[in-house]
């Protein structure tokens, strides 16, 4: 019996880096995935490549444009029609910014907020109308980051977008509690995806160095939060922002 046994998970930005290892945690611990991407073709690399790795049942690829109501629900409709329900949203898609503050544009800054703070929301409400028209009982796990807490030296478009983050998780928790639909978010450090992989050593050397659990985060350790906090383990769980970053101080 796998932690997440039998319930439907909806992951955004699942088809690759910690998206694509939520996805595959959850499968191994029991769940039916709906795998949501930006393209048709990054979903279906995706789906061969769980393939490759013996995930054949219980998953499928949506692609909606995770900023539209209209198109978030009718993906997540195609959800409902395979697996019969929805118990979990995991609203893992996010996009960086390193941009010095002279240089921001108000386009690329709105880009920003689009993604990872417009995209959540209208995901939690697709996901909590069906919820609660099920009778309630669900989970939705929103993905904050470390600097959402301490702030970072560039790209502010990017902590600040998580510190909303933080705020949406908090609120949508007071405001579904009723339901028994529980909101929360995790908090990753640096994580090991094929973006920090392609830093050179000199820039990965300090970084590792002032992580005082001497490491980085591999995309496992975030995706084994995400599990547990859809699991009934977490039941009395609501309203948290879960550090997984080896106390990171930036
Ligand atoms: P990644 O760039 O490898 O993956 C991001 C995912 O989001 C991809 O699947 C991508 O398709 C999806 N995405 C991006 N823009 C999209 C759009 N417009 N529409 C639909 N999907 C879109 O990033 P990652 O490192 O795996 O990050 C995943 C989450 O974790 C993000 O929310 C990120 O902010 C957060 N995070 C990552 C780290 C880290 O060190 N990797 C640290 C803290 C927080």
């Amino acid at each position: 019996m796998g932690m997440v046994q039998n319930k439907v998970a909806v992951v955004t930005g699942g088809t690759r880096g910690i998206g694509y290892i939520i996805v595959r945690r959850f499968l191994e611990e029991g769940a039916k995935v709906a795998l949501a991407g930006s393209r048709q073709e990054t979903v279906d690399k995706a789906l061969a490549k769980l393939a490759e790795e013996g995930f054949t049942d219980n998953v499928m690829g949506v692609c909606p444009d995770l900023t539209d109501a209209d198109s978030v629900k009718a993906a997540f409709d195609q959800v409902v029609e395979r697996f019969g329900r929805l118990d979990v949203l995991c609203n893992n898609a996010g996009i960086s910014s390193r941009t010095a503050l002279v240089d921001y544009t108000v386009e690329e800054f709105e880009g920003v907020m689009d993604i990872n703070v417009i995209a959540p929301f209208v995901c939690s409400q697709a996901a909590a109308r069906i919820m609660i028209e099920q009778g309630g009982h669900g989970a939705i796990i929103n993905t904050s980051s470390m600097v959402g807490k301490h702030g970072q030296p560039s790209g502010s478009a990017y902590p600040t977008s998580k510190f909303a983050v933080n705020g949406l998780t908090l609120s949508l928790a007071r405001e579904l509690a009723k339901y028994d639909i529980r909101v929360n978010a995790v908090a990753p450090g640096i994580t090991h995806t094929d973006m920090v992989d392609a830093l050179p050593d000199t820039v990965i050397k300090p970084l590792i160095e002032s992580i005082p659990l001497g490491r980085m985060g591999e995309p496992e350790d975030i995706a084994n939060a995400f599990v547990f906090l859809a699991s009934e383990q977490a039941s009395y769980i609501s309203g948290a922002v879960i550090p997984v970053d080896g106390l990171s101080r930036p």
